[in-house]
């Protein structure tokens, strides 16, 4: 089954078309680059997969469900977790909040602070960030932290599709060693990827296919090996 079926999706802002008839799929279980310039379509594909954007036509399918009203419930249902090139991280409350807003609604005073911070711990010790306090406030962290914690939101809600956008961009070196084994083992565990990037290395690394957009068209979808650095 495809994780992801697309089917001649358009999208327009005003008199931009960020999107224009693009179809291809998703394997279930693969790691898939989303390469292209800046204003590709990239960000509005990601947008549309977690049901923030709706398309003006085509259709898509999300493990084999065909989406008739795109919702971020709607593809939460269906397993869709993502983690924002914007970064969606509440800036007045603590790491720990954070983490946890997608479980529970969080009434300030009634849900235990005790519980919150040990959820958030474990939730940070399963992706090896327990250097981070799930007490401190998000605005007083380094954006690579920040960044750390978007893409581990996204992974601790258990996603069956886990798309990640441009999610290096704040980190070094050592961090983009850090996802990379994450999302290794998300893999090995089935989980489907979809990464969007335009760091060639990267997605030669963590990708066994890339699809390749360019002003809002689909120019092709290949073997990450396929690849030239001057793509
Ligand atoms: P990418 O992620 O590949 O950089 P985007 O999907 O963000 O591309 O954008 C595709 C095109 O749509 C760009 O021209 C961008 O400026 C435009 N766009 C994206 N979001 C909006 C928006 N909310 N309003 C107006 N134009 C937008
Ligand atoms: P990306 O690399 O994903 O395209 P941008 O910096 O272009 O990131 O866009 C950041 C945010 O602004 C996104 O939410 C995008 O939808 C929105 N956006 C992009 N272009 C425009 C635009 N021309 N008008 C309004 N919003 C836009």
């Amino acid at each position: 089954m495809h994780a992801v079926e697309i089917a001649n999706l358009t999208k327009r802002y005003g008199a931009t078309v960020a999107l224009d008839d693009v179809s291809f799929s998703i394997g279930s279980g693969e790691v898939r680059a989303l390469i292209g310039e800046n204003g590709a379509g990239k960000s509005t594909i990601v947008k549309i997969l977690s049901g923030l954007v709706a398309p003006d036509s085509g259709s898509f399918s999300i493990f084999g469900r065909a989406i008739a009203t795109a919702s971020p419930k709607t593809s939460h249902k269906l397993g869709v977790q993502t983690a924002f090139q914007e970064m969606t991280l509440v800036p007045h409350l603590t790491v720990a909040e954070n983490l946890l807003i997608p479980y529970q609604p969080i009434r300030f005073g009634v849900v235990s602070n005790r519980l919150t911070c040990q959820k958030a711990e474990e939730a940070l010790a399963a992706l090896g960030l327990s250097f981070i306090d799930p007490q401190s406030l998000t605005t007083d962290l380094d954006l690579a932290t920040r960044q750390k914690i978007e893409i581990a939101k996204a992974i601790s809600r258990d996603p069956k599709l886990l798309l990640l956008d441009e999610p290096t961009s704040a980190l070094s070196a050592d961090d983009v060693d850090w996802l990379h084994e994450i999302v290794e083992r998300l893999s090995a565990k089935g989980v489907t990827v979809a990464f969007v990037s335009h760091r060639m290395e990267e997605v030669r690394r963590f990708c066994s296919s890339m699809t390749l957009l360019r002003n809002g068209r689909h120019v092709g979808t290949f073997a990450a090996t396929d690849v030239s650095d001057e793509e």
